[in-house]
């Protein structure tokens, strides 16, 4: 145990052994939580960004019995790669994975390294993973602070830091770094932290502080203090980006053409597309000038997707081809099911072509 931390510290040591006790009596049984293996910790880490418990176990359970090592992740085909990554969206997730796990390789023996900056200097590995992976595959008394446990953070002090912050975060993880435990308690701090702000001190609705093994310290429950912490500033407006979205066919096949190797998406197929809502007339002159010979064209459908900062809205034409331009790469419906990974904002069009072609 670290010394007992400093009068400025708003967080007590009297904290750890409750949370750590009430975490290890509701534990669930997860996948990645057989052993401490870092390498599946990671994994799961980095797929449980964005993506809910119950959509990542299908694809954990994938992902770790093709590449079940370093090694394999740093040796795998970037296409392979996208495909065991298809629909859990964050693409550039899966490709940092793979460079760090070169970096893995190359610099560290093929394991995970055992300490945090070595671990936050990986490709992908910020701060909450970094601190993840040390905890509780190591038991490094490094905490992992992401939105759950800043919320819990800022309603156990009542504190009215703006969550919203980089320096909150940074703030909230040196005063739990100062009374984080370690060894087993480490890890299931990191847990019990997780699962308190996911399950009772919930972020929308009424926290279950019946179940609280924080209520007897905390400074929001008996004045309902719930309801106005934590304090966090707006986030700025999504930026609507708007694009048609061309289903291009010939023979039965369909286009498809890789996105550029940097940027959103980058290096994934997708199906062609132009910028801005263009009408029917448009879209064949647009084809015509790049010498492709539109034989008829039709409404496919209307999609939206979100990403962290941007929304497409998305208009969709079926174009039947005299012949296959060489721009575009020409595929059958088995090979757009099986081999090519069509990033989810594309998911409505491959699923059209797929319901007419398949
Ligand atoms: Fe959250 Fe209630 Fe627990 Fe306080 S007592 S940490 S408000 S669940």
């Amino acid at each position: 145990m670290k010394p007992m931390p400093e009068k400025n510290n708003p967080l007590s040591v009297h904290l750890v052994s409750p949370l750590v006790q009430w975490y290890r009596q509701i534990r669930r049984s997860l996948p990645w939580r057989e052993d401490k293996d870092p390498y599946k910790i990671w994994i799961s880490e980095i797929m449980l960004q964005q993506t809910r418990i119950e959509a990542v176990i299908p694809y954990y359970h994938r992902f770790l019995a093709e590449l079940p090592t370093p090694t394999a992740l740093a040796e795998v085909d970037d296409d392979r790669l996208m495909k065991l990554w298809e629909g859990l969206g964050y693409y550039s997730r899966a490709r940092n994975l793979k460079a760090a796990a070169k970096e893995i390789v190359s610099t560290h023996g093929g394991s995970l390294p055992a300490d945090y900056a070595s671990l936050r200097a990986l490709k992908g590995i910020g701060d909450y993973t970094a601190g993840a992976i040390a905890s509780i595959a190591f038991g490094l008394s490094e905490p992992a602070v992401d939105g759950n446990v800043l919320r819990v953070l800022m309603r156990v002090t009542g504190r009215e830091d703006d969550i919203a912050l980089a320096a909150t975060k940074k703030n909230v993880t040196e005063w739990l770094r100062a009374i984080y435990p370690s060894g087993a308690d480490a890890g299931d701090l990191t847990e019990g932290l997780m699962e308190l702000g996911e399950r009772v001190c919930i972020p929308a609705g009424i926290p279950k502080c019946a179940e609280c093994p924080l209520r007897d310290q905390c400074a929001a429950y008996p004045h309902d203090l719930w309801q106005t912490l934590p304090k966090k500033s707006p986030k700025k407006e999504k930026r609507t980006e708007d694009y048609t979205v061309l289903l291009l066919t010939c023979q039965g096949k369909v286009a498809l053409c890789k996105r550029p190797d940097s940027g959103l998406l980058a290096g994934l197929w997708e199906f062609p597309n132009l910028s801005g809502t263009l009408s029917e007339k448009e879209v064949l002159k647009r084809l015509t000038d790049q010498g492709l010979s539109p034989k008829g064209i039709h409404s496919t459908v209307n999609a939206s997707h979100i990403f962290t900062h941007i929304v497409w809205q998305m208009k969709g034409f079926s174009v039947e081809c005299e012949s296959p331009s060489e721009d575009y790469t020409w595929v059958t419906p088995e090979e757009l099911r099986d081999d090519y990974a069509i990033p989810t904002a594309f998911k409505a069009y491959q699923a059209y072509f797929l319901k007419e072609n398949g």
